[in-house]
């Protein structure tokens, strides 16, 4: 067994030479990405140079920090694609199934120690064309081994040979795991690197052939990941990639009878589609694996330390530009120190330094595209009679070029008057009195979410009432509420934020699984 992924220490000057040399390397290239299908880009060996016929169709890959920076190009999966890449998987489902799970783990293994190699190439791409800071792209790697690790141990452990159960004498009992055939990872862009390694090496590691669809966001990186996979030893007829949007790939995808389990990460609306497509399918009940997001609250009391509790806000609200899951959303604070703290938080908003994700001094990145730009910019401009805006950071210049959204905290009167998710740096704020504590939570449960919850408190018996009643799937006690590290803190939510299993914990292998007893008379 392995402790989680090291990372790399930017304080040590030969690692961040190192680092800094392997990014301008990465960003000299450029990348492409195309739907891959037996290992072959439009029936070619990938990367033999045959398949320039095909990027006539290819789709610039802007930068978030720079539209005017091209960082490469990516061919959409066709409808021809997605059947190839579903006969191949289909065909190929029951041999890799049946392939011992020690060498699938293997697999894994040497993809995660080659993601470790790639280290500087990755982050350098994470910050390109997801907009990524350097210390979330080194995040990303990290996450992405610590997951391959973690499922390659499970896989050791648990998938290979049978289990012997008790039973009476003269039977024997059995029950083994084995893959469910072929699983369509669709994975987003906010994780590009590793939940799209989560979703694909947990399905993988339990015996199924996948589909791996990226996000049409963060195309270059899924089909850089995939290309560590085959290199790592995963069959090419195990693993395709298909780059593409929702309509034209996914909704095929999902619709598909030759597909037996989605594990889907994004929004509740998307997740909500493809339960209903899968519902409406002919054929066997299909299993859904869906993160989606929250109305991630935390509550702070008036014993707590504030320092810590602004550290913390601006961490969990603005870092990834608030492009998370985990983020937090809405800032319950007691009234006897809400004033003192919005100071503070305010004069710290001040200081955060918004713009190039290729700075190590960035704090807040842009938002993914203009889409999401805009759409934050419409609710602000919407919201902007009826809520009071704390504070609100200034855009300078050097933001000029990227989708840039300035972090914000707004002030609500009650929880009533949140709306959505608003998935970038926003942050409500909503003030309470000492004895409405329990209405707090009441209204946090309400919303229906049920992700991620901060509580800021040194009375423990206020944390412990608190902490017994949330239905949160991820509670921080007096830290932020973001980062989750792989077996330290598996992650994932419950009603609208998510079907669990947890990502990095110790059941999420097995929804991918199908589990046989066999009872015999001996
Ligand atoms: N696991 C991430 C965290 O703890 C969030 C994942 C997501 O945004 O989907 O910050």
């Amino acid at each position: 067994r392995r402790p989680n992924a090291r990372g790399v220490d930017l304080s040590d000057i030969r690692e961040l030479d190192a680092l800094a040399k392997g990014m301008r390397e990465a960003d000299a290239r450029v990348w492409r990405a195309a739907p891959l299908i037996n290992g072959l880009v439009n029936g070619k060996k990938a990367g033999a140079g045959q398949a320039d016929d095909q990027r006539k169709n290819a789709i610039a890959v802007k930068s978030p920090a720079d539209n005017e920076r091209t960082v490469g190009d990516v061919v959409w999966a066709t409808a021809d694609d997605i059947d190839a890449a579903l006969a191949s998987a289909a065909e190929a489902a029951d041999g890799w199934s049946a392939t011992p799970g020690r060498e699938r783990a293997a697999c894994l293994r040497r993809y995660a120690d080659l993601l470790e190699e790639h280290t500087a190439e990755l982050v350098a791409l994470c910050a390109r064309e997801a907009g990524k800071h350097i210390p979330d792209g080194i995040a990303e790697v990290r996450e992405a081994v610590d997951f391959c690790r973690y499922y390659a141990c499970q896989v050791e452990d648990e998938f290979d040979g049978e289990h012997v159960l008790p039973g009476p004498t003269g039977e024997r009992n059995t029950y083994r795991l084995h893959g469910r055939g072929v699983f369509v990872c669709i994975c987003p862009w906010n994780f590009p690197l590793a939940i799209f390694t989560g979703q694909v090496t947990a399905a993988l590691a339990a015996g199924n052939a996948v589909i791996a669809k990226p996000a049409e966001q963060s195309s270059l990186i899924g089909a850089r990941a995939v290309a560590l996979m085959h290199k790592a030893g995963i069959p090419t007829d195990v693993l395709h990639l298909l780059p593409g949007d929702g309509p034209s790939v996914g909704a095929k995808l999902v619709a598909d009878r030759r597909v037996d389990g989605v594990a889907f990460t994004g929004s509740l609306a998307t997740a909500k589609a493809i339960n209903k497509t899968l519902a409406e399918r002919d054929g066997p009940l299909i299993p859904l694996i869906a993160e989606t997001g929250g109305q991630n609250a935390m509550i702070v009391d008036s014993s707590a330390l504030i320092e810590q509790v602004v550290a913390d806000v601006i961490k969990s609200g603005f870092q990834s530009a608030g492009q998370r899951c985990s983020a937090l959303r809405v800032l319950y604070v007691q009234n006897d120190i809400a004033d003192t703290l919005l100071d503070m938080l305010s004069g710290a908003m001040a200081e955060l330094s918004i713009g190039d994700p290729w700075k190590l001094s960035t704090d807040v990145t842009p938002v993914i595209d203009a889409e999401a730009r805009d759409g934050l910019t419409q609710y602000a401009e919407q919201v902007d009679g009826t809520l009071d805006t704390v504070y609100c950071c200034r855009l300078g210049d050097t933001t000029r070029r990227g989708t840039f959204f300035a972090p914000r905290t707004l002030a609500l009167k009650n929880s009533s008057q949140l709306g959505d998710e608003q998935f970038g740096p926003i942050v409500h704020v909503v003030r309470f009195e000492a004895d409405e504590l329990d209405a707090v939570v009441d209204a946090i449960n309400g919303l229906g979410y049920g992700l991620t919850f901060g509580i800021h408190s040194r009375i423990d018996t206020t944390v412990e009432r608190v902490i017994r009643r949330i239905k949160v799937g991820n509670a921080y006690v007096n830290r932020n509420m973001i980062g989750a590290v792989v077996g330290v803190h598996p992650f994932g939510g419950e009603g609208l934020s998510g079907t669990g299993p947890k990502a990095g914990g110790p059941h999420y292998l097995h929804r991918f699984a199908t589990e046989r007893a066999v009872s015999r008379d001996t």
